[in-house]
């Protein structure tokens, strides 16, 4: 039985497909099921009756590493695929090879172990730190890709020796074999599956496995960006935007609580916030009488009626990402954005009765100064002034972390002194103010980030040993001087020189 009771969950006979392939997530099950990637994957490849797909997570408790479906270990599959959404997990992906027995390194595979697949927003960006462990990366979006791949795969029986016919396929890049890799995406959002019935846990509230937004449906409104803010890597490796129709999302919700009974919906889209249709949209949840959720929301986007209907439908904390807190940085990082816009939405959010905001802010911004950190914090009071209660605005504080392929690429990360001292200054400026809790990702967690966000294949090593050693930042700190990685050289920018990623090609 499985460690964590669900609805809809998908158990094929084994004896009856000709393909089973283990999606993996390398981080635990409230984190993987909290998101739609896991979901959408799922039903996408068991889809197909040909092929059974069954799910694994890094172990929340004791449990062993076994599918949640079946109880089989990973290496009984014929693919394993990890979907790779944060740099951090890569010691887990690497973990969770070796826990079952399959050499981590592609080229120590014997010709019956599984294939090792990867794809999501961190392979289609820089897929090189894991080069020498994946056999095959997806660059871009997995809907017009997967079956390819699959059906390639299941033709030449799972033969490891076959792997490189897969080259000719666009979207994959094989390390070794692809000069050059160019990435693929859906055109139509409504011609694209939606899981519709999601796997939802049977456990309390308070349980571990209960995931970040409980028990909810969760709803793809929109995928991609075109804000291009210089900084954001979804923003300039997941374009175009693209909306699903109104009417189509409809349908969505109607038929998906059929199949998922639940009563709260979950927005989700990294450009929800310009959908057209949101206030629609919402208006249509909330009048069916659901409990509603959105994700971080940008100032412009908060209108009277929105906020009523966030209101309405049990959201207490809404998310808005000012990113940084003057005109001059708000030009500097491409972000459109006015001080009057966010104290309107604040103001708005508070007339309708919710009192609690998100704020994320990007310390360590390209000529930054520290009267651009003092405006952080005088920015965050102003907004409190407007009537906003003790402990009810929760400032994230995030250095920047350069991404590929953006405009910041080859920029380096601050020192880790000058991060602290952003916090410090931070701190300082809202002490004794009741009304903020400050949170900072530790700088040396970022440096970890950015040496796997820009690095190379030469960073693999230390991935690996990172993972043999338990994953913390001791264990990082020994990996990297044992491989003798000069983190500095990774972390401090590029100004010349090629670049990791150059084979991958992500135009538009
Ligand atoms: S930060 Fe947000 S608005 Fe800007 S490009 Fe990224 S997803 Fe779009």
């Amino acid at each position: 039985m499985s460690v964590v009771p669900e609805i809809n969950v998908i158990k094929k006979d084994w004896r009856k497909v000709d393909l089973k392939v283990a999606l993996c997530y390398p981080n635990v099950y409230r984190a993987g099921m909290s998101g739609l990637t896991v979901k959408l994957l799922y039903a996408l490849i068991n889809a197909r009756e040909d092929i059974a797909c069954e799910r694994f997570f890094i172990p929340t408790g004791r449990e062993s590493l076994r599918s949640l479906e079946s109880n089989q270990p990973l290496r009984k599959f014929d693919v394993v695929a990890f979907t790779l959404q944060y740099e951090e997990d890569y010691p887990n992906v690497i973990r969770m090879l070796i826990e079952s027995g399959i050499p981590p390194r592609r080229n120590d595979r014997r010709e019956d172990d599984p294939l090792i697949i990867a794809g999501g927003p961190c392979a289609t960006g820089n897929p090189e730190p894991l080069a020498d462990y994946i056999d095959l990366f997806v660059i871009g979006e997995a809907e017009p890709v997967i079956y390819s791949i699959l059906d390639e795969i299941k033709s030449f029986g799972c033969c490891r020796s076959r792997v490189e016919e897969l080259a000719d396929i666009r979207g994959v890049y094989l390390p070794d074999v692809s000069e050059r890799a160019e990435r693929v995406w859906i055109r139509n959002l409504d011609e694209a599956l939606h899981p519709l019935a999601q796997q939802i846990p049977l456990v309390d509230d308070d349980s571990p496995y209960m995931p970040i937004f409980g028990k909810t449906f969760t709803l793809e409104v929109v995928r991609g960006c075109d804000r291009g803010c210089r900084f954001c890597l979804i923003g300039h490796t997941c374009r175009p935007k693209r909306d699903r129709s109104l009417e189509k999302l409809k349908s969505i919700i109607d038929e998906g609580l059929e199949y998922t009974p639940v009563n709260k919906v979950t927005l989700i889209g990294a450009s929800l916030f310009a959908y057209k249709h949101l206030e629609d949209l919402c208006e249509y949840i909330v009048s069916r009488g659901l409990e509603l959720s959105v994700s971080s929301l940008s100032p412009e986007s908060i209108t009277d009626r929105l906020a009523e209907l966030i209101r309405l439908g049990g959201q207490r904390t809404v998310s808005i990402a000012p990113d940084a807190a003057n005109a001059e940085m708000w030009r500097v990082i491409g972000k459109g954005m006015s001080e009057e816009s966010i104290l309107h939405a604040a103001e708005t959010l508070l007339e309708h009765g919710i009192k609690q905001l998100k704020m994320y802010f990007l310390v360590g911004l390209p000529g930054e100064t520290m009267e651009d950190i003092i405006s952080i914090a005088r920015l965050s009071r102003r907004i409190a002034d407007l009537g906003y209660g003790l402990r009810s605005i929760h400032l994230s504080i995030n250095p920047l972390i350069p991404k590929p392929h953006t405009p910041f690429e080859r920029l380096g990360l601050s020192p880790i002194s000058h991060l602290r001292e952003c916090l410090r200054i931070i701190r300082r400026e809202l002490r004794g103010d009741g009304r903020f809790t400050i949170s900072m990702l530790d700088p040396r967690h970022a440096q970890i980030q950015a040496l796997l966000s820009l690095g190379d294949r030469r960073v693999g090593s230390a991935i690996e040993l990172a993972a043999k050693y338990g994953g913390g930042l001791g264990a990082w700190r020994r990996a990297i001087r044992e491989c003798k990685i000069d983190l500095e050289e990774y972390i401090e920018g590029r100004r010349d020189g090629p670049l990791p990623w150059n084979k991958i090609k992500i135009s538009p």
